[in-house]
């Protein structure tokens, strides 16, 4: 059997595996990436959330959102009982995710990463420094020789130890042929949650969100069932006809547990988020980004493995806890209207919710006096310089998911000496400008004043 080597094997080329495989050619890491299907394929995570655009700069490959099937610009309607929303176009995406997927996995195959697709990895055998992969190619089996594995598989992942972070739900979803607005609409119901969204000329996707006991308890085939539960959510437009049978599948929000040496799973292979904030594509994304540094960190023989380590539990747990907190305000409030177990449920992690930083003003005025807040506190903590993950002295305050060195890319520690006498907040943005623009000192005190780690004297 012909023998690949590499130093990271990838398994899974969503978008999850695409930007791992990218962030590790970028550190110069030798990448294999096993895909085991042939793109363009179908997925149904279409609704992409605005900060994917950022993580996509940083990848050096934005252009990816600007296939014309990606549909830019719609609008976005929430009914969700009392309280209704909208969003500026300029936040909604609705992706051709077969298109986004399959340009992903291009410009990691003009990398210096190499792609086999499609490939599937059957059996990965690991051993002290490294592992061998069988992979079912079309060209016949192949092994591949690597010294770190990342599982980017998704939810088929397989894994078993999955500890559930939100209600189970399931999700049915259907194609619907007719003219629609140029809208992304989402309703909530008694015991469902449903959104709709056009996917190309008179195309639409509508998904229905409910318990799987409260679909068992509806009589019928899936199709009547599903059919039965947008009628209530009064969310489509009349005249659509719907263009082949519904599918379900399971959307529970979930962490995976325990971890291996030589292997990090990222993306829905790690954790999927509760699908209510429609940014499932770029929290996995966000994990290949927090994945890279981590494995070159793991790899380099002389580098802080334990910190590396350390770095990735903390930002995994925090990425999902936030994210629980967040989806659980939200179906609050739809509680608070339809008042039902469904959204009880789903509620419950809200009043554990920590609230939100309070902002007195924008700035202070520039003759108030400032001083670093009593609360804040200085800890040795993981974080990221340039390629590596190392142990720094961070600050620490509660208004903070988590110990920081560095805001915007910037080092905190030449930031804090300006509060070291009894300083004007204008000296502190004339002292911070003599190393940043004065804008940028404006913006780094208004980042300050906002979380109160500085505070009035
Ligand atoms: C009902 C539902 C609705 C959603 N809606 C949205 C939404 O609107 N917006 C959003 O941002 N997110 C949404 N999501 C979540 C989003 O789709 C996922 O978070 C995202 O696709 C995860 O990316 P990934 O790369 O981790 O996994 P995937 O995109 O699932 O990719 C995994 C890849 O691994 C490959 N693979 C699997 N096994 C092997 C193997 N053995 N060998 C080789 N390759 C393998 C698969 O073929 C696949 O291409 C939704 C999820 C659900 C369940």
């Amino acid at each position: 059997m012909m023998t690949l080597d590499t130093e990271v094997l990838v398994i899974g080329g969503g978008p999850a595996g695409a930007a791992c495989a990218l962030a590790l050619s970028r550190l110069r890491r030798s990448v294999i990436l096993c895909e085991e299907v042939s793109f363009p394929r179908d997925h149904i995570g279409i609704c992409l959330s605005p900060g994917l655009f950022k993580q996509l700069e940083f990848l050096g490959v934005p252009h990816v959102l600007e296939h014309p099937a990606h549909r830019h610009g719609l609008t976005f309607e929430r009914r969700w009982g009392a309280i209704d929303s909208a969003l500026a176009p300029s936040e909604v995406l609705v992706a051709d995710r077969g298109r986004f997927d399959s340009d992903m996995l291009a410009t990691v195959a003009s990398s210096s990463a190499r792609v086999l697709q499609p490939a599937r990895v059957a059996k990965v055998t690991r051993f002290a420094g490294g592992c061998v992969a069988n992979v079912a190619t079309a060209a016949g089996m192949r092994q591949v020789r690597a010294a770190f594995v990342v599982d980017a598989r998704g939810r088929s992942s397989g894994h078993r130890a999955r500890r559930r972070l939100g209600a189970p739900t399931v999700a049915v979803h259907g194609t619907w042929r007719g003219e629609v607005r140029p809208t992304v609409l989402m309703s909530s119901n008694g015991s469902s949650w449903v959104w709709a969204a056009p996917t190309g000329t008179r195309r639409s996707l509508a998904v229905v969100f409910t318990s799987p006991d409260a679909l068992h308890r509806l009589k019928g085939s899936l199709e009547k069932r599903y059919l039965r539960l947008l009628e209530e959510a009064d969310i489509l437009e009349r005249g659509l006809e719907l263009v082949s049978p519904p599918h379900a599948c399971d959307a529970t929000p979930y962490l995976t547990e325990g971890g291996e040496t030589g292997l990090l799973r990222i993306g829905d292979a790690d954790a999927a988020l509760d699908p209510l904030s429609s940014s499932g594509v770029q929290a996995a994304v966000q994990s290949a980004l927090c994945a890279g540094p981590v494995i070159n960190t793991l790899l380099t023989p002389s580098a802080d493995h334990s910190a590396a380590n350390d770095y990735w539990s903390s930002r995994r747990i925090a990425r999902s806890e936030t994210h629980k907190s967040w989806a659980a305000e939200r179906y609050a409030e739809a509680f608070c209207f339809h008042g039902t177990e469904f959204w009880k449920d789903r509620a419950a992690a809200a009043s554990a919710a920590r609230p939100s930083p309070v902002s007195p003003t924008l700035l202070p005025f520039p003759d108030q006096l400032l001083m670093l807040s009593d609360q804040v506190t200085f800890v040795e903590a993981p974080c990221l310089v340039d390629d590596l993950v190392v142990r720094e002295r961070c600050l620490f305050h509660p208004n903070l998911d988590e110990p920081i060195a560095f805001v915007d890319g910037l080092a905190l520690r030449p930031m804090i000496k300006a509060f070291a006498g009894k300083t004007t907040a204008a000296q502190v943005v004339t002292l911070w400008s003599s190393f940043y623009t004065p804008e940028k000192a404006v913006e780094l005190l208004r980042w300050f004043w906002r979380h109160q780690i500085a505070v009035a004297c």
